[in-house]
């Protein structure tokens, strides 16, 4: 079995140093495909590490399959790691150096030829066996490096930003393998560390996303666990809310004024905001923050700039256009809001704007950041 646990780990490089890792509790289950995502120095390549055995755990226990690893040697662990530098030896073939590990290791040279083959014809190397890296591309090599971990046959995949040399369109590409390789691959986990939410989006079952800076001393280093729609729909912090989703989440200054079970409505730039929240716990006339994606922003202008309901007012500011779609940078009484627009869309700089604000479209945070309970149906 293959299911990994962390149980209150922590990891402090130095006496003097802050924690680096404060009580991680997380479980990846046999055959997943979990995400670690965070922002630079968040500490995933340390959490990655340590299940490698590459890095001491300061406190707490790690296990693999039902056995606790702190103190195993990374060669008994049955794990191998893809890191972001492929770091392939310049001298030896493609085949060469997917078999190294193993020659090392003193196996049969015919059960190493055919387990080179093997991931060779995963990974679509076959016709490249014979080459030295300078002949390949940077997504060659990076197949090369996945197909030295594939032939050690590991119950556990660790891969360190393995995407963050290649150029977008390659980056793209060998993504799709990566999750082409876990589904042919069912009975082994994976871990994946990314800075990239698009990447944890795209690729995991299960995104764990890690706090940064004070946020770890104060509320340990998991922001949160949770499938990408979990994250994206319901994310439990302004901290989640804005590191998911591209652009970031806009977070609107307001005042709670009342609340019920199944909505609250807010004083925001004046007017009565409907929320499809549950903010029974906070103090009515508490300051908090409307979140509402650019994405879920409905703009009218024109004629029906006057619609019914609530909606945030303000004025174009800049507009920044895509192609398939339109950023609209909106100038309202308390913040600068992006609206995303069709991308057909073209107004004028200093045009007054209103968009939509729906209530099962809104989330609530509280003054610490932390998310009120959405009350609206969302896909999970
Ligand atoms: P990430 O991979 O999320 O960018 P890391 O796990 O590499 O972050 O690092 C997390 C934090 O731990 C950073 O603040 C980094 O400076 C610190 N750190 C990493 N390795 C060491 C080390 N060997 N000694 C001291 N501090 C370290
Ligand atoms: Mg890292």
């Amino acid at each position: 079995m293959s299911r990994i646990e962390f149980r209150n780990v922590c990891k402090r490089y130095a006496p003097d140093l802050p924690l680096t890792i404060h009580n991680a509790n997380l479980t990846i289950e046999h055959g997943e495909f979990c995400v670690f995502v965070g922002p630079s120095g968040c500490g995933k390549s340390t959490l990655l590490r340590m299940v490698a055995g590459l890095e001491d755990i300061s406190s707490g226990d790690l296990l693999i399959g039902d056995q606790r690893v702190n103190e195993l040697a990374p060669a008994q662990r049955g794990v191998a790691m893809v890191f972001q530098s492929y770091a392939l030896y310049p001298h030896m073939t493609v085949a060469e150096n997917m078999a190294f590990g193993l020659r090392v290791l003193g196996s049969d040279k015919t059960a190493i030829d055919r387990k080179v083959c093997e991931a060779a014809e995963v990974l679509q190397l076959t016709p490249l066996l014979d080459r030295l890296p300078k002949a390949l591309s940077g997504g060659q090599r990076q197949r090369v490096a996945i197909g030295r971990a594939i032939v050690k046959n590991p119950k556990v995949f660790l891969f360190d930003e393995p995407l963050s040399n290649l150029d977008a369109a390659l980056r793209v590409q060998t993504r799709l393998e990566i999750a082409r390789l876990h589904r042919d691959m069912s009975s082994a986990s994976m871990i994946y560390v990314t800075h990239d939410q698009v990447e944890a989006m795209t690729l995991a079952q299960k995104i764990v996303l890690l706090h940064t800076g004070a946020l770890i001393q104060s509320r340990g280093s998991v922001a949160q666990v949770g499938t990408p729609m979990d994250l994206y729909h319901r994310p439990a912090s302004t901290f989640v809310a804005e590191f998911i989703g591209s652009p970031r989440m806009n977070l609107l200054q307001a005042m709670l004024r009342h609340a019920e079970a199944d909505h609250a409505v807010v004083d925001l730039d004046g007017q009565a905001v409907t929320v499809a929240v549950d903010a029974r716990h906070l103090p009515v006339g508490s300051a908090v923050r409307v979140g509402v994606r650019p994405e879920h922003l409905l703009l009218a202008y024109g004629t029906d700039h006057e619609s019914s309901g609530s909606a945030l007012q303000g004025q174009l500011q800049h507009i920044e256009r895509l192609g398939d779609s339109s950023l609209l940078y909106v100038k309202t009484a308390g913040a600068l809001a992006t609206v995303r627009v069709e991308g057909s869309v073209l107004l004028p700089a200093g045009q007054r704007v209103s968009a939509r604000l729906l209530p099962e479209h809104l989330h609530l945070f509280d003054q610490d950041g932390l998310a009120c309970r959405r009350t609206v149906e969302l896909p999970r």
